[in-house]
């Protein structure tokens, strides 16, 4: 009977598994072409200071269209990429991209701010990782002062020693670093005063149920004070309503980024954006509504 059962739950799963592998690899197949194919692109998600009324950064986020599921969340295929190295072209090419669009809004006279692309581990760990980046800076004639690396918490911890090496020849080329999602990994405070990094980012868990009060609350504050006495810049991500944008602002949170500024925006849209903060920031109204 045992054996019945077996063979039941056998002849149940295999169709299910066999069709998640065929899944993986033709995603997988189809996510080689991608970048030839011209199915990539960039939002941009803007950061803004929480006492000035004014955008202080943009965050690059990748986008897939793919002809026949549409567009596939970067949650989705950024894993898929780093199993496979698939993220090293394409992270090379989120790079470039970025760079270009945003030495291309400076030019336009949008107000000083950075760009920040996202690195993952693997790209974080890429032997060829500041020569590429020299590279594409200067392909671009981006000033390396306006481009931000994210990198999280376990890219770093792994590795501890190497990380650092990375992190100071970045930060000499002139990038800025970032902390992602801080908070949600495993980093040791004593190594976090040695890294050369401009930037916290809390992770949007905290951020959620902040004004339920509670332990996310006592996470976020115990960050932003945290920050603030290393000399570092702290962002929210994930400011969905007002009250959560009151408390952050009133616990001397810097800057913020979330749906209830913005989502992130295509870039022919953020370029035309972009033309109304040259002469002054037409979000200033939506953030006067918003509170800030
Ligand atoms: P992340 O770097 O933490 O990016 C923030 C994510 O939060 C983005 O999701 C953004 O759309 C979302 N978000 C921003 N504000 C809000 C809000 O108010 N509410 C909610 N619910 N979500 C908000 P997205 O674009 O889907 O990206 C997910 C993750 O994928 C990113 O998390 C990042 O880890 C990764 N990723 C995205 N683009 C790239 C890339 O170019 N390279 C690499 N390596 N990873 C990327
Ligand atoms: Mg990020
Ligand atoms: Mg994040
Ligand atoms: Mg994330």
């Amino acid at each position: 009977q045992a054996k019945e059962k077996g063979r039941n739950t056998f002849h149940f799963y295999t169709p299910e598994l066999h069709l998640r592998a065929h899944d993986t690899l033709t995603l997988e197949a189809s996510l080689r072409k991608a970048i030839e194919r011209d199915q990539l692109c960039l939002h941009f998600q803007p950061q803004f200071s929480l006492t000035r009324r004014r955008p202080v950064g943009l965050e690059a986020l990748v986008r897939w269209e793919h002809p026949e599921l549409g567009l596939i969340s970067p949650d989705r295929f950024i894993p898929l990429a780093e199993e496979t190295g698939l993220i090293v072209p394409i992270g090379e090419w989120v790079l470039r991209t970025a760079c270009r669009h945003h030495r291309e809004w400076l030019k336009m006279g949008m107000r000083p701010m950075r760009v920040a692309v996202n690195l993952s581990r693997r790209q974080f760990r890429q032997a060829n990782l500041i020569e590429m980046i020299g590279a594409i800076l200067d392909e671009t004639g981006l000033p390396p002062e306006y481009l931000e690396l994210e990198i999280t918490e376990s890219s770093i911890m792994n590795d501890v020693g190497s990380a650092i090496a990375t992190m100071r020849a970045l930060r000499e080329m002139g990038v800025h670093l970032a902390i992602d999602d801080f908070g949600s990994g495993y980093s040791s405070l004593s190594c976090l005063k040695q890294f050369p990094i401009s930037k916290l980012k809390i992770d949007r868990s905290f951020v959620r149920d902040l004004t339920l009060g509670g332990e996310n609350a006592a996470i976020t504050q115990a960050i932003i004070a945290l920050a603030r006495s290393l000399g570092l810049e702290v962002v929210a991500e994930g400011i969905e309503s007002k009250d959560q944008l009151r408390y952050l602002k009133k616990r001397g949170c810097h800057h913020g980024q979330g749906f209830l500024f913005s989502r992130p925006l295509p870039a022919a849209g953020l370029a035309e954006m972009a033309q109304d903060w040259i002469p002054r920031f037409t979000f200033g109204r939506r953030l006067q509504a918003v509170g800030i």
